[in-house]
């Protein structure tokens, strides 16, 4: 399934010496090309801690809300990704959110290799966990792109009309 992901590398990597920083960008983005993902949006910016805050709010009120959302409000550079099963291959990239896991069931991680172990915010990267999350995180973050999932009901129907085609909502 085609689908696009929301991917946003973290202030631990964007705070790397400029020689390190880009080695970590290049790796990740070769790992993506392996994978026939490809990055059709991407923008190095400061995140508002508004904007932390309304891309974690599925973790308001958990204990680790404010810190999280106090350290994201920094550099970031934000992507969007674009490919066959692109929600679930990134996440497979990425790895599991706790560093130490990582680093003993997958080392081969994104977050196993420039996660800090020591700071649970610091896990280098964010990758989009759903089809609903991904449109919701990319329109927060490029609201120019008025984005929607290329499997959604509504884009099936117009790609259906335009093909003069009978055709169900089925999502596949
Ligand atoms: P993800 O989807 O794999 O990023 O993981 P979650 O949605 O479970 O958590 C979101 C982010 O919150 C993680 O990537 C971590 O950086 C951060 N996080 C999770 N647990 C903690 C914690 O106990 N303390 C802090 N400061 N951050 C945490
Ligand atoms: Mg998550």
């Amino acid at each position: 399934m085609l689908e696009a992901t929301f991917v946003m590398i973290k202030p631990n990597v964007m705070k790397k010496p400029k020689q390190e920083q880009e080695r970590i960008l290049k790796h990740i983005m070769d790992l993506f090309s392996k994978r026939n993902l490809s990055i059709i949006a991407l923008k190095q910016h400061k995140l508002s801690l508004e904007q932390a805050r309304n891309h974690y709010k599925e973790h308001e009120g958990k204990v680790f809300f404010e810190n999280l959302t106090h350290y994201m409000a920094d550099d970031v550079l934000s992507m969007v990704v674009l490919g066959e099963n692109a929600i679930a291959e990134v996440r497979l990239l990425v790895g599991p959110a706790n560093v130490e896991r990582a680093k003993i069931e997958f080392p081969n991680s994104i977050r196993a290799l420039y996660g800090d172990p020591t700071n649970a915010a610091a896990n280098a990267i964010h990758a989009s966990d759903s089809t609903e999350s991904a449109e919701r995180e990319i329109n927060h973050i490029f609201p120019e792109m008025h984005f929607q999932q290329p499997n959604s009901i509504s884009h099936k129907k117009v790609l259906c009309k335009e093909k003069n085609n009978f055709c169900s909502n089925k999502k596949d």
